[in-house]
């Protein structure tokens, strides 16, 4: 699925045409999709394209998973879309929302300059992902919502000097940082991450001993 706008810039589309179908939402989440739903993005910032991680941030938790959603943009246009896989329908720890973006940018995407793109998150991106970003050398990375406990891009001084020396070398150099979005919508996708978190925790840190856990079964925490 590739939503695509005619022109250059960001064309704000109406709520309910964001996505053709949501899963079954629980009531937590419906409340969320009603408040996304609500939010007339600002022109001239960011808040269309981070509506759109938070959609998929939704569609994500509706699926059992960690609520985090993430677009890449070229020239206006979202080029790939990706929400986070790592526990269902069965374990992938490595399909994080960007991750899972990134892979469908190589595959899809062979003539996009990963440096003319702009990634947006919901949430802050972890080690994991920020790494991977500075390697593919998408230019700018922005996020909706802090994650105080695991996110990089506020610690990326505490990266190892190779990768910052390999985002700082890039033409233009490479871009982390919040997005410019609204607070209403920063605020959907921490609670969009919050869903189910500490359940979703529990069985990410219980895998490696555990093979039959209900995680492996695709039924939801
Ligand atoms: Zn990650």
């Amino acid at each position: 699925m590739i939503f695509t706008d005619s022109n250059e810039t960001a064309q704000p589309r109406q709520a309910d045409q964001l996505v053709t179908a949501l899963p079954p939402l629980q009531p937590a989440q419906e409340a969320l999709w009603t408040a996304l739903k609500a939010i007339t993005p600002v022109a001239d910032s960011d808040d269309h394209f981070v509506r759109e991680a938070c959609i998929h941030a939704l569609i994500a938790a509706a699926e059992g998973n960690h609520g985090v959603g993430a677009v890449i943009v070229h020239r206006g246009r979202i080029v790939t879309e990706g929400r986070n896989h790592a526990l269902r329908p069965h374990v992938r720890s490595d399909l994080h929302a960007e991750m899972d973006a990134l892979n469908a940018f190589e595959r899809e995407c062979l003539d996009v300059l990963p440096s003319e793109c702009t990634l947006y998150s919901s949430l802050e991106c972890c080690p994991m992902c920020t790494v991977r970003l500075i390697n593919v050398g998408i230019g700018r990375v922005l996020y909706a919502a802090d994650d105080a406990e695991c996110g990089m891009v506020s610690r990326f001084a505490d990266l190892p000097a190779g990768y910052r020396e390999m985002a700082a070398s890039r033409t233009p150099p490479q871009h982390f940082g919040r997005a410019d979005c609204s607070e209403s919508l920063a605020d959907c996708a921490h609670e969009i991450f919050r869903l189910n978190l500490d359940a979703l925790n529990d069985a990410t840190r219980q895998r490696a001993n555990t093979l039959t856990g209900d995680c492996q079964h695709g039924q939801r925490t």
